[in-house]
């Protein structure tokens, strides 16, 4: 059944998208000896994706219709570029038929499926039909041309409620009901029709059973231009908010030898219908009784297609480069091998107590610290699409990047996929990583317990606000004992009246003597309030008798006493009455303040913290000292050792992160001495500078 399609050996590709997938297929086409173009909108002119590659295009404004959707401008690139072949990633142009056939038109190899399959499953009305055709089982249904409102009521009557209506042009969840009874029809399909006429300009329907506790397990299918088709396996994609993917894993859990060959076999069958070329997904549902259904075909490389290449151990952006470049499949049905258990999750950028809302910034830190976290390294993958530093414009779809991970079963992978989250090190945007902690750490979850309400069913508790025990604070306070005796000796913040001030920008220290007594007050993130009373502030007095004793802490009246000790990166261990365990703890600039964020498998803890002892330091130093708020470089020294100065005027500059800090005059005065000069590398703590203030 496969169609000719232009295929022809290319040592040039074009990648027309951003972000992870950009960044992904690049990586394999180096692999491969094969140059890499990347294009860009102005929002992206220095994303990761255009830092990798070989090349890179401007194709136009930010807005990504006159951009990444321009089907002229990413084809001018091309041409330009003279790469042999475009891969069009997922979403922007993966699925435009008229894009594939403006590539052949041009000479150049589409990576992907001929405009016809794309087209063929573009009418989920048409597509039913074909797939009813090829002995592909659907949910019982009706998708025919007659559209009178009798017609349809009848239908739905003879299927039996709760029935779904959904637009046959539909896609994205728009003009999609559930019906429950009867006396609802006529109101929902006027719903959906005028959803549908709106989004799609077509308002035919079609109606199928609805299934009240499917999941979601999909096929990855590959066809090659000589007629070989075949299955790798599925992925169990359950787990979605608003009919979008959140984690998603290989195989699907509970699957037999049988189901499995039945389902992929319906699902290559499902392909080579449509003369299939390239990576496609056939979706299906799987109610709870084993039966499945086509939903639909996805005629691209899918965003959790690492979880199938973690199982196979193959490459599948390989496999599609080297099926356009018309070489047969790499491997035989039979060849195919399922190994261990894969999960991705998706990480993005966007707050799941608000909403979802997807949420911008500068990423100030992004980092997964595999050695800290004592993982291993070939069974962690980070799909990314940033780094330290990039900004997360409003522009694009909100996810930063994907986190995958391999285990010998799915209790073994769920366990690294726990550790790798709390290893994510993200700081100034937001992201949705908590929540993918509770997700996976969750009973349900863990004990496979799928649908694809499984958010809405645990809502409760995926939402529910953490509850913080004594050790929580403890451990914090103990984090921030140790900040502030990093901050020891060279300077030590003076006591600072207001939950807004960021450690960043503070300049105004005074040397003390070792600190014996301290105080610190840590509330939850949010409930930062001036007013030290507050309910939701807990005090911790905190003593020690020299540097290597434990501290003694008091909370409230709980006395407990704590260690901490540094391991590798940001991993350390505290010790609370005996009781040792490792965390990743670290601290974060948050709008409110500064937060503790200490993560371990069981999930994340934040805490916003202040110092809150005015620090008895017997004499008020005229000299004082300027540190260094991060392990960065020195950039300049802007003024002469001597030379007055005026309070808040710029003193230093320095580098980390790729993002310059200006360091300041903490009064009216003058620079003492330096303690480095430009180019030296500085660490967290080091005194920079001493100064002299004017008395
Ligand atoms: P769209 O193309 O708009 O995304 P789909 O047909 O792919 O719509 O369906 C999206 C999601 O809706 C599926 O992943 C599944 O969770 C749910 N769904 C679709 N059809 C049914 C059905 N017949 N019964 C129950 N849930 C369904």
């Amino acid at each position: 059944m496969s169609q000719p399609i232009d295929t022809a050996r290319f040592t040039k590709v074009l990648v027309a998208n951003r972000g992870e997938i950009a960044c992904r297929v690049m990586r394999t086409a180096r692999h491969m000896g094969l140059a890499t173009v990347a294009v860009y909108s102005d929002a992206d002119a220095n994303a990761r994706h255009v830092r990798e590659a070989d090349e890179a295009i401007r194709i136009g404004p930010a807005a990504a219709r006159e951009s990444y959707l321009n089907v002229a401008a990413v084809l001018d690139a091309a041409k330009r570029s003279g790469a042999g072949a475009v891969h069009p990633g997922y979403g922007f142009l993966s699925e435009n038929a008229e894009f594939v056939e403006a590539c052949a038109k041009a000479g150049i190899v589409f990576i992907g499926p001929p405009a016809s399959a794309i087209a063929a499953m573009g009418d989920k009305s048409a597509a039913k039909a074909r797939m009813a055709n090829a002995g592909v089982p659907l949910v019982p249904g009706y998708h025919g041309d007659d559209q009178t409102d009798d017609l349809l009521k009848r239908e739905a009557d003879a299927i039996g409620y709760p029935v779904l209506l959904k637009a046959s042009a539909g896609g994205g969840g728009k003009g999609m009901r559930v019906v429950e009874a009867p006396d609802q029809f006529q109101a929902a399909l006027d719903g959906c029709r005028r959803e549908s006429r709106a989004a799609f300009n077509d308002d035919r329907m079609l109606i199928e059973k609805y299934l009240t506790q499917p999941r979601h397990v999909e096929v990855q299918v590959f066809c090659d231009a000589h007629g070989n088709g075949v299955y790798l396996f599925e992925r169990d994609c359950s787990v979605q908010r608003r009919h979008q993917k959140v984690l998603e894993e290989a195989p699907a859990p509970g699957m037999t030898a049988e189901l499995r060959r039945e389902m992929g076999e319906a699902a290559v069958r499902a392909a080579q219908e449509i003369g299939y070329v390239g990576a496609g997904t056939v979706e299906f549902l799987l109610d709870a009784d084993g039966r499945f259904y086509f939903m639909e075909m996805n005629t691209r490389l899918q965003v959790e297609h690492p979880v199938t290449e973690m199982i196979t151990g193959q490459d599948l952006v390989e496999w599609q480069l080297r099926v356009a470049m018309g070489e047969p499949l790499p491997l035989a049905q039979n060849e195919l091998t399922l190994t261990g258990h894969s999960f991705e999750a998706r990480l993005y950028a966007e707050d799941p107590e608000h909403d979802f809302l997807p949420a911008t910034g500068t990423l100030e830190r992004f980092d997964l610290d595999l050695l800290g976290a004592g993982l291993n390294a070939d069974k962690v993958r980070l799909d990314s699409g940033v780094d330290s530093g990039d900004t997360v414009s409003m522009h694009y779809d909100p996810m930063l990047a994907k986190l995958i991970v391999h285990g010998d079963d799915r209790a073994q992978a769920l366990a690294t996929l726990n550790r790798a989250l709390a290893a994510l090190d993200v700081q100034g945007v937001v992201t949705n990583r908590g929540f993918l902690q509770r997700l996976a750490s969750h009973p349900a979850f863990q004990a496979a317990e799928l649908d694809t309400r499984f958010i809405e069913h645990h809502h409760d508790e995926l939402f529910a606000a953490k509850q913080y025990r004594n050790d929580d604070y403890a451990a914090a306070a103990l984090v921030a004992l140790e900040q502030l005796g990093r901050e020891q000796d060279s300077r030590a913040p003076r006591e600072d009246a207001s939950w807004h001030r960021s450690p960043w920008n503070r300049h105004d220290g005074f040397r003390l003597n070792a600190p014996h007594r301290i105080r610190v007050a840590l509330c939850p993130p949010g409930e930062a309030s001036d007013d030290e009373t507050s309910d939701s502030i807990v005090t911790v007095d905190a003593q020690r008798d020299g540097v290597d004793a434990p501290w003694r802490l008091i909370l409230g009246d709980t006395p407990l006493e704590g260690r901490l000790a540094r391991l590798s990166g940001d991993a350390v261990a505290i010790t609370l009455e005996g009781y040792r365990k490792r965390v990743q703890a670290r601290l974060e600039r948050t709008a409110q303040g500064h937060d503790i964020v200490m993560t371990d498998a069981q999930g994340e803890t934040r805490l916003t913290w202040r110092r809150l002892d005015a620090v008895d330091h017997g004499h008020h130093e005229a000299e004082s000292t300027l540190t260094a708020p991060m392990h960065g470089t020195v950039v300049a020294l802007l003024v002469e050792p001597g030379t007055p100065v005026e309070k808040g005027m710029p003193l230093m500059v320095m580098e980390a992160m790729k993002m310059e800090h200006t360091l300041s005059a903490p009064a009216d005065g003058h620079v003492e001495s330096f303690h480095f000069a430009a180019g030296d590398t500085v660490g967290q703590g080091d005194v920079l500078l001493e100064f002299n203030v004017k008395q």
